[in-house]
């Protein structure tokens, strides 16, 4: 079994403060429902934050007792610190895993780590998401059936901005016609980075049985290995055989 892979669920946390239908969604937060879910699968020991703690929710302490972080946000990504960006990117950098969820592809933390602006198509449709499987062999897609759906959600459209992924593990459609890259992985330094497109906070995203099992998934694929001892700075090095 091994120790219990150490998870950081981390959201905005204001949808749910300022707006009833979707508190009645998310009664406990979608952090809540996040932690939820992942506890249920095991193997874990969950935490939770939100922007409106001290240091909003990320001190350094929590961050190095982190093995995984996962980002919710949404209406409140520029109140966000860069100090607690630039936090959060040099964890990344030394091995943390991090899952950005949906919206996040609008936050500072997306941009840093992956360079390009995130923007895409939406439509706030109510319609159904199907997501293909296109990665049948990778461990974030374990126990799927080839494709899954979510009945009702917000619509995302490519062009999608991002770099081409290291490895795709979901397309999704949608009925209106667009095409999604929704599940894709990135090395960065010594992280690995999952963004998973569903989550919009309007529909029960997350107490949807697929949804949780990617992100049980995808935290097990994230956490950080045994890694190698690499400086990520130039180093002036003596060659190792003679030449
Ligand atoms: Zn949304």
């Amino acid at each position: 079994m091994g120790d219990p892979i150490r998870v950081t669920v981390w959201n905005e946390f204001k949808h749910e403060k300022h707006n009833q239908s979707i508190a009645d969604i998310y009664p406990d937060g979608i952090h809540g429902a996040i932690a939820d879910g992942l506890r249920k699968i095991g193997g874990v020991e969950v935490g939770v934050a939100t922007l409106d703690q001290p240091e909003q929710g990320l001190t350094q302490s929590t961050l190095d007792g982190t093995d995984v972080l996962i980002w919710w946000s949404h209406a409140a990504h520029n109140e966000v610190q860069d100090g607690i960006v630039d936090r959060v990117y040099a964890r990344v950098m030394d091995g943390m895993g991090i899952i950005l969820l949906h919206s996040t592809q609008g936050a500072k933390i997306f941009t840093k780590l992956l360079g390009t602006t995130g923007t895409l198509k939406w439509r706030e449709s109510g319609e159904k998401e199907r997501l293909w499987v296109v990665a049948p062999g990778h461990p974030i897609a374990e126990g799927l059936d080839e494709y899954f759906e979510i009945e009702e959600t917000e619509m995302y459209g490519e062009f999608f901005d991002i770099p081409t992924p290291d490895t795709l593990v979901f397309i999704s459609w949608f009925p209106g016609g667009e095409v999604f890259r929704s599940g894709c992985c990135f090395y960065r330094g010594k992280g690995k980075i999952f963004y998973f497109r569903p989550g919009h906070e309007t529909h029960p995203i997350f107490f949807n049985e697929n949804v949780r099992k990617v992100l049980g998934n995808a935290v097990k694929w994230a956490k950080p290995g045994k890694l190698p001892n690499i400086t990520l700075r130039n180093v002036n090095v003596q060659p190792l055989e003679e030449i």
